[in-house]
């Protein structure tokens, strides 16, 4: 595989840029090498600065469920573009993607937009606090919320470890409010709200893990946590910025039937562009200014690029059967790549809800941060590498999901596992 641009633009791009890259996992330090610079996306595609091509199962960390460049939505977004990129007042555009919102997502009855995935969960972490008159924050080990100050804590060790902040920068005190339990430890979460309940303003959940890979909830672990929080006057977030519009059209909320009291969304609502929201019932949503006073505000919120894009997206995502088709795609991918591992005997952990997959190097079960820490990140690490020699582009990471889009083939498929059955031999 040639990669001479790519190592070229990548020392030019540590000039400019930390670490030569916009956000961490990009930078592919945890699988060693050099990140690829890609130049343009088309369908299940990427192409690559050196002219390589490969089948693309990172779609921009989740967004492009209808692959890249869908010709609707592209059209759309050029359509807009030439009307004006941001006008700071309200439009029509806006309304609309907060209508299919709140009709998709019926926990949503009203809803926020804003530019990203870690705005949605800060303001819906805000909204919490003004509502209940409560700091506290319970979240789970492994579960990412974005990258703002309280969330960016994990547990330490032991079990009712308060939190300790992940990144110099984040003061002591602020994460002094967050508490953290391993994620689908109910115990755990018991004794945590029955000790807390009187500091707790939320407790905040991906529905399904996807930032320690992908770690689906067990049976009882959301309808606990709903009860749990309905009982204590504590309110229940959904991080849906994954899962929302991709586990379901109505998200995971739908698919478990576990209605949370605020829910944010990210990614998939913006077809590929800058966006997030946040949601819930209308009684606590009034609490936001200007209805209210809880303080939230965004000069590019709404955009109407990104909306648009949003609106054709969800557009699209309303076809009878496409996550049915979707999740028999991933199905599929999931066989081949576990029949692919057992063949070669590689001990692989396979999870997967719908169209996000996880495969942990690891003789499991996964259930939990701990768990998906057993996995054999080295083996990852050249298992991605023999896949991307062969034009398959997974995550350069243990710990991330594999989205399938609309626009991957049966074929893309085949040619996937068939690679996966070179990679995992050689390992
Ligand atoms: C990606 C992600 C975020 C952060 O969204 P950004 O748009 O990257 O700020 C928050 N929560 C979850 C679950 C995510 O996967």
């Amino acid at each position: 595989m040639k990669t001479a641009v790519s190592r070229k633009l990548f020392i030019e791009a540590q000039r400019y840029i930390p670490g030569g890259v916009n956000s961490p996992v990009r930078a592919f330090r945890s699988v060693g090498g050099q990140p690829l610079f890609i130049k343009r996306a088309k369908g299940a595609r990427l192409y690559d600065a050196d002219g390589n091509s490969f089948i693309d199962y990172v779609l921009s960390w989740g967004p492009m469920i209808l692959g890249h460049a869908p010709a609707p939505v592209i059209k759309a977004i050029a359509r807009a573009a030439a009307h004006g990129t941001s006008y700071g007042a309200p439009t029509e555009l806006e309304v609309r993607l907060a209508r299919m919102i709140t009709d998709a997502v019926p926990s949503m009855q009203q809803v926020r937009l804003v530019s990203s995935g870690t705005e949605a969960v800060m303001s819906a972490i805000r909204l919490a606090r003004g509502y209940t008159r409560k700091d506290g924050v319970l979240k789970f080990e492994g579960c990412y919320h974005g990258h703002s100050d309280y969330l960016l804590a994990k547990a330490g060790s032991g079990l009712a470890t308060l939190g300790i902040p992940d990144s110099p920068g984040v003061p002591m005190d602020f994460t002094r409010h967050t508490l953290t339990a391993p994620y689908n430890d109910i115990k755990t979460l018991q004794r945590l709200i029955q000790t807390h309940h009187r500091e707790l303003a939320c407790v905040i959940v991906e529905p399904v893990a996807g930032n320690m890979g992908v770690v689906p909830p067990g049976d009882d672990f959301l309808p606990t946590l709903r009860e749990l929080t309905r009982a204590h006057g504590i309110l229940l977030i959904f991080d849906e910025v994954i899962t929302g519009f991709r586990v379901a059209y109505g998200g995971a909320q739908t698919l478990y039937g576990v209605t949370p009291d605020l829910t944010c969304l990210g990614k998939i609502i913006g077809g590929g562009l800058p966006v997030g929201a946040y949601g819930g019932g209308k009684e606590i949503m009034q609490l936001i200014a200007p209805a209210g006073p809880v303080y939230q505000a965004g000069t590019l919120s709404g955009n109407p690029l990104a909306v648009t894009a949003g609106i054709e997206t969800l557009k699209k995502l309303k076809q009878p059967g496409l996550y049915r088709q979707l999740d028999k795609l991933a199905a599929r991918l999931a066989e081949g790549l576990g029949n692919a591992a057992k063949k070669a005997g590689v001990p692989l952990t396979q999870t997967r809800v719908g169209s996000m997959l996880g495969a942990f190097f690891t003789r499991g079960p996964v259930v939990d941060y701990a768990s998906a820490k057993q996995s054999d990140t080295q083996a990852y690490a050249k298992f991605f590498h023999r896949m991307l020699e062969q034009g398959v582009y997974f995550a350069p990471s243990q710990f991330e999901a594999a989205f399938l889009s609309t626009a991957h083939s049966a074929a893309d498929i085949e040619r996937t596992i068939v690679s996966a059955r070179a990679a995992l031999k050689s390992l």
